[in-house]
């Protein structure tokens, strides 16, 4: 057994499972292990490393950046922070950004500026955020009560109060919901990942941007996980063709270093004044400058080539034996599998493919530019291990 899994056992507190391996190093999309067994990667991190590990072009941002300043407080400009956010607002059609450090972060951000704007426009007793069942927000307090999914609640109260959750795709039951509470906003992932990688149906995310409008409740997207360029959109909403009002977003969009971000649309773009929030890290010299090297990538090319890979995997694995039904949207796929997730994943692991699970599904999450090869390679894998 490895020395770092003792060390790791010993040492880190114990919430999570890790996949019995210790990754070493990578290029693109293959990693290796300390024993120089070779993987390829179809997990990115949890959607983190857009273009893979390693990456020339976004090391090179990064190192130039860290030569200039790696670190100045929010008391002081710099570049990358102002360009990236003018980058963001230009692709999202969104306003002004605000700059934490994870999807969790990101997400507090968009419901303070949905409450704030509710309690404005409306009263502070109008502080309730809709949320689906079976959605994923993160784990601080309140992005947990923001999270639809009971097994992360219990034994954590009392959580922030002010969020209810409705199921998805119902949206008569939604509209119930949000007609029988105070409502600020409305947050939803287009595409659930954590709950079990499954994209909303069209109806239903139009419908709640027309109520949004219609009663000038805050419509929040939260594309942590689905954003940047995963879903084959530069953002999963563009795929709805629907405009919210705030966007958070963080995993993929600086390519694996820490970052999350808060997109404020026209109707919020003034919400926050001096004091209302804040985070000593947010806006990053060096997160910035690899977000802006991410960001510039992502173009229409791209894009299509995004779309290509997914209706390959969607062709493939569809038909498959062992997979009962292929879901999600680009690269954010789910599998679900006669066998067990865990199973599955087991056998690709140690067959030297990295997948994930997701809520009873196998879930993947490549590289936006893994290469077609090994795209081929690793679902051979994964079919073999789905039989
Ligand atoms: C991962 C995730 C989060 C939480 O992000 P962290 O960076 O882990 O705080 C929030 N929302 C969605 C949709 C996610 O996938």
């Amino acid at each position: 057994m490895s020395s770092v899994f003792e060390k790791d056992s010993t040492y880190i507190a114990s919430t999570y499972k890790r996949f019995p391996i210790c990754i070493a190093s990578g290029k693109g999309s293959e990693v290796y292990d300390e024993n120089g067994k070779r993987y390829i990667d179809l997990g990115s991190g949890i959607a983190v490393t857009s273009f893979g590990i390693a990456d020339a072009e976004w090391q090179q941002a990064v190192i130039e950046q860290i030569g200039k300043v790696q670190h100045t407080s929010n008391l002081y400009y710099t570049e990358p922070c102002a360009e990236l956010a003018k980058l963001l607002c230009e692709k999202s059609g969104m306003k002004k950004v605000f700059f934490g450090n994870s999807g969790a972060e990101a997400n507090e951000g968009a419901i303070k500026a949905a409450r704030k704007y509710a309690a404005e426009k409306k009263g502070s007793d109008y502080y309730t955020i809709v949320t689906l069942e079976q959605s994923f927000h993160g784990r601080t307090l309140t992005t947990l009560a923001a999270t639809g999914q009971d097994e992360f609640h219990r034994l954590f109260q009392p959580l922030t109060p002010g969020f209810v959750h409705t199921p998805a795709n119902d949206l008569p039951k939604l509209i119930e919901t949000v007609h029988a509470h105070k409502t600020a906003g409305i947050m939803i992932e287009c595409i659930q990942g954590e709950g079990g990688v499954r994209a909303l149906d069209e109806a239903f995310v139009k419908g709640i941007a027309e109520l949004c409008a219609k009663e000038d409740i805050i419509f929040i997207v939260d594309e942590v996980q689905s954003g940047n360029g995963r879903s084959g959109r530069f953002y999963s909403y563009m795929a709805y063709d629907v405009m919210p009002d705030v966007v958070s977003t963080a995993k993929g969009l600086a390519g694996g270093l820490p970052i999350g971000a808060v997109l404020l649309g026209e109707k919020l773009k003034d919400i926050f004044s001096y004091g209302d929030h804040g985070s000593t890290f947010g806006g990053n010299p060096v997160s910035c400058a690899a977000g802006i090297s991410v960001i510039n990538r992502i173009d229409e090319q791209l894009m299509a080539e995004v779309r290509a890979k997914s209706a390959y995997l969607f062709d493939i694995l569809g038909k498959a034996e062992g997979i009962k039904e292929v879901s999600g949207m680009g690269l954010m796929i789910g599998l679900t599998t006669d066998k067990p997730a865990g199973e599955v994943v087991n056998k690709c692991l140690e067959n030297g493919v990295l997948c994930l699970t997701a809520h009873g599904k196998v879930r993947l999450l490549p590289a936006l530019n893994i290469p077609m090869e090994l795209l081929e390679e690793a679902a051979a894998v994964i079919m073999e291990a789905c039989k």
